[in-house]
């Protein structure tokens, strides 16, 4: 083989190492409809990943928070999937023990310092992360994206790095439609790598989660992150009061909030 054939072979197999590269860069943002996951979504379409979205609808979950969901990723136009989980309860609405699908927020809990514990759902991420993993490797995806912030992840355990990378490992050894598997004709065939979940926002505050959002020009105003179900953001509950101090901290408004209230 002369040196200029084997130039062109290089040549074609690099090529097509870069086509199937560019057909494994699928995301599937994990979506809630508040300001992370919002940003989450921007920041997957702005690494050009042909993206999508999903929503889990657990007990009692506030429409105002779906309807957020759906708003974002229309606007950015993309599909999103909701999943029923209505079995799934808050641990507030654990405690509370009624079955008539209203949502507590409010709790005399002593630990119950500063609303986390109300939000606590036993092995959420393992169960939100292993349904997209679903999802993501019947479609293709390559990134499940994770929008999990600084404090989220020293608080909640099942989103710290080393809970995610043992997911990750996981997923890498339970993939079979991956890699040359090709699934025997059961899968698309793009996946080259298994599956994995990045986490862009785990080294960001909520400041910088509001300037990254600000960058990409995520629709803040149609986010909700508000553990009530008024019309509007209540600006007292534990989500509102962080948001309030992020905005604060950088000298602006936030658009979910009427005027005057940062
Ligand atoms: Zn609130």
């Amino acid at each position: 083989m002369t040196a200029e054939m084997e130039g062109a072979l290089q040549a074609a197999g690099e090529e097509n190492k870069k086509k199937k590269r560019k057909a494994a860069d699928r995301a599937l943002v994990m979506l809630s409809g508040g300001l992370d996951s919002a940003t989450c979504l921007y920041w997957a379409r702005s690494r050009n990943y042909e993206t999508s979205a999903i929503t889990f609808n657990y007990f009692g979950r506030l429409e105002k928070e779906k309807q957020a969901a759906r708003l974002v990723a229309e606007k950015a136009g993309v599909h999103v999937t909701e999943v029923d989980l209505s079995f799934m309860k808050e641990a507030a609405d654990f405690r509370g023990g009624d079955n008539n699908g209203s949502s507590s927020s409010s709790s005399n809990n002593n630990n119950n310092r500063d609303g986390r514990w109300d939000s606590y759902v036993p092995a959420r991420n393992m169960i939100f992360y292993s349904i997209a993993a679903h999802y993501a490797e019947y479609a293709g995806v390559r990134w499940i994206v994770g929008g999990h912030n600084s404090h989220d992840v020293s608080f909640f355990k099942d989103a710290s790095r080393g809970y995610i990378e043992k997911l990750n490992a996981l997923f890498r050894e339970g993939c079979l439609l991956c890699d040359g598997n090709n699934g025997a004709g059961a899968g698309t065939g793009r996946l080259q790598e298994p599956y994995q979940i990045v986490l862009p926002l785990a080294d960001l505050d909520r400041k910088g989660v509001v300037e990254l959002a600000l960058e990409l020009g995520v629709p803040i105003g149609q986010t909700w992150s508000c553990h009530g179900d008024g019309g509007s953001h209540c600006g007292r509950c534990y989500a509102c009061v962080q948001r309030l101090k992020a905005f604060a901290s950088l000298g602006l408004q936030d658009p979910v909030f009427p005027r005057g209230r940062a």
